[in-house]
């Protein structure tokens, strides 16, 4: 459960993340070209422990997938893989 894709927080508490994925350099779990900004950053809910983990994608990349298509993504990040 940590890849390049993932941020986290280990505490609900914390006001900044434990590991925060640079931007730059940072592949777009969509396109997975680098991301550049805008970005959007996407929380990943019910993943079962008190971190909370998010990663980010290009907007306009993230506004054009389809619901089902980024749940295949989410899932694939929260399991470890390249989408
Ligand atoms: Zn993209």
């Amino acid at each position: 459960m940590s890849n390049q894709f993932l941020g986290y927080f280990s505490d609900a508490s914390q006001t900044k993340p434990e590991f925060d994925p640079v931007i730059e350099g940072t592949p777009c779990p969509v396109c997975l070209r680098p991301l550049a900004r805008p970005v959007v950053t996407v929380s990943l809910m019910g993943v079962g422990s008190s971190k909370s983990y998010f990663f980010r994608a290009h907007k306009a990349c993230w506004n054009e997938t389809p619901d089902a298509e980024k749940e295949r993504i989410e899932h694939s990040i929260i399991d470890g893989t390249t989408p």
